[in-house]
């Protein structure tokens, strides 16, 4: 397995690649990285003969308060994790590789932004935009390997290949968890051991939502309060949101019909955490 700091550099190897009439998977990441982003690579690997994980954290996408400066990373320990799953190569850049000057254009996304987490972080979407598109260009893979725990990034995505045309495959993963239920994650690491022990009731309360909806609730304000007293009972976190909307168009529904997603972000001391499941009625 090679690293690969340079767009240069990465464009050679995958001229090479595709010379020999290999396809390319691609697993954007910001490392740190714990089993469910090997479970994209595990997934690459079935479609894909070539695979490419980045590694970069992207100051576009955070906002002034928020946790960039904190974010966990660890390049030795994700070099061992992908050397095992067996990617071929990760692209690591720097900051100023990535934005080598002022950027003159930037994508904005208009639709699908102004909830969950787009309406909480104000601008995020512009940067995973911009930064995925770029991502794009300069790996040119096969398929695009995202995963569902972040439902709204990946209809962002779709929205943004469809847009500009980009000549890639979106893989919609689905989440992995511990076996309490709680998604991985990489902010995981900052949960106190209380907060720990509460965090798998987010995952508990969007399935007993399902429960519900299973058992024939279709109000989303009785089902989004249930959720919502079930989180202040039985965690210390801030509900930052509770939602229930229409995917992937995320609009806002009083009444459970066709494809939903059911959304939460908690925030405890030092992580927000999020979680979502999808289901049609
Ligand atoms: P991140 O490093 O958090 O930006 O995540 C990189 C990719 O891994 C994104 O497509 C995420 O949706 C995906 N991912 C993160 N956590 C999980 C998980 N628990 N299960 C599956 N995919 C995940």
């Amino acid at each position: 397995m090679q690293i690969v700091r340079t767009i240069s550099q990465l464009n050679n190897l995958i001229n090479a690649v595709k010379k020999e009439g290999k396809t390319v998977g691609f697993v954007p990441t910001m490392g740190y990285l714990h089993e469910g982003h090997i479970s994209l690579v595990e997934e690459a690997k079935k479609h894909d003969d070539f695979i490419v994980m980045s590694i970069f954290v992207n100051p576009l996408q955070f906002g002034p308060n928020e946790d960039f400066e904190l974010y966990p990373r660890d390049l030795k320990r994700d070099e061992k994790l992908a050397k095992m799953a067996n990617v071929d190569v990760i692209f690591y850049p720097d900051v100023q590789e990535m934005y080598q000057k002022d950027l003159t254009c930037t994508v904005h996304v208009q639709k699908g932004v102004n909830a969950l987490c787009g309406k909480s972080r104000p601008g995020h979407f512009d940067g995973v935009a911009t930064v995925v598109l770029k991502l794009f260009n300069i790996v040119q893979p096969t398929r695009a390997y995202f995963g569902m725990k972040d439902a709204q990034q990946v209809a962002v995505i779709e929205n943004l290949i469809a847009d500009f045309n980009v000549p890639v495959q979106l893989m919609k993963c689905k989440t992995l968890r511990e076996e309490d239920g709680l998604a991985r994650s990489s902010r995981n690491v900052y949960l106190t051991n209380v907060e720990r022990q509460q965090a798998p009731e987010i995952y508990r309360s969007l399935k007993q939502a399902v429960e519900n909806i299973e058992a024939g609730e279709k109000s989303t304000s009785k089902l989004k309060e249930e959720m919502i007293s079930h989180l202040s009972l039985t965690t210390t976190g801030e509900v930052d949101y509770v939602e229930i909307l229409s995917y992937p168009s995320l609009d806002e529904i009083s009444a459970i019909e066709g494809q939903v997603i059911i959304a939460i972000a908690l925030k405890f001391s030092k992580a927000r955490l999020i979680d979502n499941v999808t289901i049609t009625v």
